[in-house]
């Protein structure tokens, strides 16, 4: 299975910081799918320097409906028109800020499966979630639920983001990786059977040049959703030879 590692650059990046995926093209590896997810308002001229390159660009959310009186939304066959082919969605920042639910994941999933793009589809469970012993069954729940029905398996990716280690820092032990990687990968096999062994599975939260190689060595761990350390090329570069 060929990994995986997406960038995932938040409400960050100007003009002036396009200048990274012209020396990304350098730092990092063609053996690996890469994909820079930058702020909507540079898909288009990323996605034009990265033409004819190992790197592809994402978004990090769309719409549901395909256009129509959604002020202020980007729909996923826009995105696709500007040049994205992957688009993250989900993320717990989406769902903590604009309270989104795991029903209007899956609506939007659908929409961007059907515009052609890659969805990145995040589930992950908070501390407190966590330290009450349900990281388990809060993760697998979020997973039946965002996946769309009917879903295009070979569109489908899904990114386990602990919400406690999204740019903190904290990483959970790796024997905690492992075990979540595995019931995702058990759940995607009863719902997808021989497909559901070739979906991947990226970890995400606080993966730095220092750490990738002991949390992508981790069984069932696919690659890796990263967020402050995508916005260097030096930085997304080692992650993604690592
Ligand atoms: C993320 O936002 O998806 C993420 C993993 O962030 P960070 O790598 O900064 O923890």
């Amino acid at each position: 299975m060929r990994r995986l590692v997406a960038g995932n650059w938040k409400m960050n990046g100007l003009s002036a910081d396009l200048v990274e995926i012209g020396q990304l093209r350098t730092a990092a590896p063609p053996e690996c799918e890469l994909v820079v997810c930058p702020p909507a308002t540079l898909i288009a001229r990323m996605a034009q320097m990265a033409a004819g390159s190992h790197i592809a660009i994402g978004a990090q959310d769309c719409h549901w409906a395909e256009k129509g009186a959604h002020t202020g939304d980007v729909s996923a066959p826009m995105l696709a028109d500007a040049g994205a082919t992957h688009v993250i969605l989900g993320h717990s920042e989406r769902r903590s800020d604009h309270g989104e639910r795991s029903e209007t994941v899956a609506l939007k999933a659908r929409a961007a499966q059907l515009s052609g793009l890659t969805t990145i589809i995040c589930v992950g469970e908070t501390e407190a979630e966590r330290d009450a012993g349900r990281a388990l069954e809060v993760v697998l729940s979020q997973l039946a639920e965002s996946v769309p029905a009917p879903c295009i398996v070979d569109k489908l990716v899904v990114a386990y983001e602990p919400v406690w280690a999204i740019g903190t820092g904290r990483v959970p032990l790796q024997d905690d990786i492992a075990a979540m990687h595995a019931a995702l990968r058990e759940a995607l096999c009863e719902g997808f059977e021989a497909a559901g062994a070739e979906i991947r599975i990226l970890y995400g939260g606080s993966v730095k040049p220092g750490n990738a190689a002991e949390i992508f060595a981790l069984p069932e761990v696919n690659g890796g959703l990263i967020g402050g350390a995508s916005l260097t090329a030096a930085d997304f570069g080692a992650i993604a030879s690592a």
